[in-house]
């Protein structure tokens, strides 16, 4: 069965693990990811409470959280925004960021604002960027939306403490702006690719093909709706770089 691990402020009078889901900027795709779980979803619900979700409660209020799911990008010309960004802040003991527009910025990355039908919105910064909660942000979840059973394995892993399968998340939290770009600035241009093709297959939006004569992967620009998968899919991206060797 689940236990608490150092991750949460324990009030031993909580039963049950408090949890909400929020949204900035953003499709709501990455919250009907969670709901794609279905009876797996029952299942967790069944051993954390859903204190608040835009969606799915009553309240308004946003009550103090053990674990704030969050989705879509800032946008700094949003007065809500910028109080909901103040009261996850104050109010929640951890943040995870789900999908490439709270982690990395997302399609936000390609807005050129003044569009129907918020014109005065313009400008949006992926959450883990957002200095006031980047001390809360714990883990970050690439996709555009995020598989459900990878949102499930997650949920799973965060509340049995599972380090070893959190860690990745943990690395995505601090990876700005991942992209197909990282690929080849991170992967690639330092010699670490073996070819393997894995982030080719994690692109859902084809902006990653492969060069079969160079046996390595090719990055379109154009494409990339810079969701992460690519980046945490690759199994040399959690590597520590090399570094020379002076003799
Ligand atoms: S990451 Fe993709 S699915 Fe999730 S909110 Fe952004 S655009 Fe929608
Ligand atoms: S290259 Fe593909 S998988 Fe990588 S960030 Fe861009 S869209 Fe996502
Ligand atoms: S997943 Fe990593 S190692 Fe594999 S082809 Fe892509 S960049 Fe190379």
């Amino acid at each position: 069965m689940f236990f608490f691990g150092d991750n949460f402020d324990f009030d031993s009078s909580d039963i049950k693990i408090k949890i909400g889901f929020f949204h900035f900027s953003s499709c709501s795709g990455c919250q009907v990811a969670f709901l794609d779980m279905f009876e797996d979803l029952v299942e967790i619900l069944d051993t954390v409470e859903l204190a608040y979700s835009s969606w799915l409660t009553k309240k308004r209020e946003i009550p103090k959280l053990h674990i704030a799911f969050v989705e879509g990008a800032l946008c700094i010309e949003d007065k809500r925004h910028l109080n909901l960004a103040k009261e996850l802040a104050e109010k929640a003991n951890i943040i995870v960021t789900v999908g490439g527009c709270a982690s990395f910025g997302g399609v936000r990355r390609l807005s050129i604002g003044n569009q129907a039908p918020q014109p005065s919105h313009q400008s949006f910064i992926p959450l883990t960027e957002v200095e006031l909660l980047r001390p809360k942000i714990k883990y970050a979840i690439p996709g555009c939306p995020p598989n459900p059973s990878l949102l499930y394995n997650f949920m799973i892993a965060l509340l049995e403490v599972n380090d070893d399968f959190l860690q990745p998340f943990e690395f995505m939290a601090n990876s700005k702006d991942a992209s197909g770009y990282d690929i080849v600035k991170e992967i690639i241009n330092k010699g670490l690719c073996t070819g393997c093709g894995t982030c080719v297959t994690a692109c859902s939006s084809q902006a990653m093909g492969f060069n079969f004569q160079y046996n390595k992967p090719t990055f379109n620009p154009e494409l990339c709706v810079h969701c992460g998968s690519c980046l945490a899919a690759c199994p040399q991206s959690f590597k520590p770089y090399p570094q020379p060797v002076y003799s």
